[in-house]
């Protein structure tokens, strides 16, 4: 039924959470799979995962960082060899108990992450001091089998890249931490035209088995954060039970230092929350699948072939961008109108009889509807202009909101009132006692969700218990 698309959006500002859903099935980014828990990615929603994946892969390559690919099934005693590790991620994983018709022997893991797989083949493979650094990457489908799911943030399955590196020194896989987080970091800015805050987590939100761990927080139009991405510094804990050794430039036997850093598809999740209006998607035109839509508005037969004409001209004069031309009939210029709109198409060409009488087009932009007559001489310089403005305002937009949403908070009774009221980030002392942290998640739900680097060492007083603190942490609600 094609009309089902004309139906009005919920408002994003009114309904956040069923515009949320709605906008991605009616954009059809995604769909949900008989499984629940998980989803189906529609092409559309898949390119734009496509288009990360260039990015991405081309940074991590730069960064000398090689792709391999290693087995879905991980034995489970992999798992136990890590405490921290099993007991963080058991909870949410997959099991495979019966194979070829028979009960397993030994019980399979469907991978929540690939550290135990891919460092058992790292002992193999490392021997000496001249085999480091050792850098590999995998893109792949990772299990964490989610109670409460949502589009893109939480799936039971989902798509990632995984980067795992082993190191000669602790200096030289800090090294590798700080790059893989700043890569990300940069991506967010530059790409999804997001901004956040970046840092440590604490001991209590850390991955699970990893010395520390590192990651971009981002703030939702709901006031929730979402973690970006994850770089951690595995420390040596991973290389102990899994039997990494090198022979050292001395001659004797050393344990190396690792990392391991990933990205996953719930990045896609925040460019919708974060750009998205009442209208539909909002993307930016460094990720977007179709940067550019052509409208003919055809009339008479006679008339039509020179807008055809026309429009593989506009194509031919614009081919550096991603364009796409709508010439079907069965739709008018209005419907086709908002449906662009609903997929979040940064431009919009519309051309017409008066348009070509004129040797102009008008363009519009998707993020603030502002209208533009070009003549057609100018319009690959003015279109790669306008391009690169809208990724800039969508940016300057989402710096401004965090800015204006993060309260330097000193009391804990504002605290509560801001996590009950406007929600967002929240810089306040915490003293680094694990029992404030729990008592104030179990008073407000809200966590520490970063230490930001730039925090100067201070004299402050803890925001729960009143005690002195040195270092403000930034608090919020999370997806
Ligand atoms: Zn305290």
């Amino acid at each position: 039924m094609k009309f089902e698309k004309e139906k009005l959006l919920f408002k994003k500002s009114k309904n956040f959470a069923r515009w949320y859903t709605d906008v991605i099935l009616k954009a059809e980014l995604a769909d949900y799979a008989p499984v629940k828990g998980c989803m189906v990615f529609k092409p559309y929603g898949y390119a734009i995962w496509e288009n990360i994946q260039e990015v991405l892969d081309r940074s991590i390559k730069e960064a000398g960082v090689k792709n391999a690919y290693f087995p879905l099934f991980i034995p489970e005693k992999f798992l136990e060899k890590e405490k921290e590790h099993v007991k963080g991620f058991s909870p949410e994983l997959a099991i495979v108990t019966v194979g070829g018709g028979k009960k397993l022997r030994e019980r399979l893991v469907i991978r929540p992450t690939s550290e135990t797989i891919i460092y058992e083949m790292f002992a193999r493979w490392i021997k000496s001091w001249r085999d480091l650094p050792f850098l590999i990457n995998q893109w792949c489908n990772i299990v964490r089998w989610e109670m409460r799911p949502r589009l893109f943030l939480r799936t039971t399955e989902f798509l990632w890249q995984e980067g795992h590196t082993v190191h000669e020194t602790h200096g030289d896989s800090l090294k590798e931490v700080a790059r893989a987080l700043n890569n990300y970091v940069e991506f967010y800015r530059n790409f999804f035209a997001i901004d956040g805050i970046y840092g440590k987590k604490s001991e209590s939100e850390k991955f699970p088995g990893a010395k520390d761990t590192y990651t971009f927080e981002m703030l939702m139009p709901s006031g929730l954060a979402l973690q970006g991405c994850t770089s951690h510094d595995l420390g040596q804990n991973f290389a102990k039970v899994f039997n990494i050794k090198f022979l050292g430039r001395d001659g004797k036997e050393k344990i190396p230092w690792q990392t391991s850093w990933g990205f996953t598809t719930r990045s896609i999740g925040a460019m919708i929350m974060v750009h998205g209006d009442d209208a539909g998607l909002v993307i930016p035109p460094k990720l977007a699948p179709i940067q550019i839509v052509i409208i003919p508005i055809l009339q008479g037969k006679s008339d039509n072939k020179k807008l055809i004409n026309k429009v593989k001209e506009l194509k031919e004069i614009l081919k550096d961008f991603k364009v796409e031309t709508d010439f079907r009939k069965e739709y008018t210029v209005g419907w086709k109108f908002n449906e662009w709109e609903l997929k979040g198409v940064p431009l919009r060409i519309e051309l017409g009889q008066k348009e070509i009488k004129e040797n102009r087009v008008t363009l519009v932009r998707r993020d603030n509807g502002e209208k533009y007559f070009i003549p057609t001489n100018s319009l690959k310089l003015r279109t790669g202009k306008i391009l690169s403005d809208i990724q800039k305002s969508l940016f300057e937009k989402s710096k401004k909101y965090l800015k204006e949403n993060t309260k330097k908070v000193f009391d804990y009774k504002e605290f509560k009132n801001i996590i009950m009221t406007d929600k967002g980030f929240i810089e306040a002392f915490w003293c680094g006692n694990p029992k404030c942290e729990a008592k104030i998640k179990l008073e407000t739900k809200a966590t520490t969700r970063v230490l930001p680097p730039e925090t100067k060492t201070e004299k402050g007083k803890c925001v729960y218990c009143g005690k002195p603190a040195k270092n403000k942490w930034i608090f919020a609600l999370a997806y």
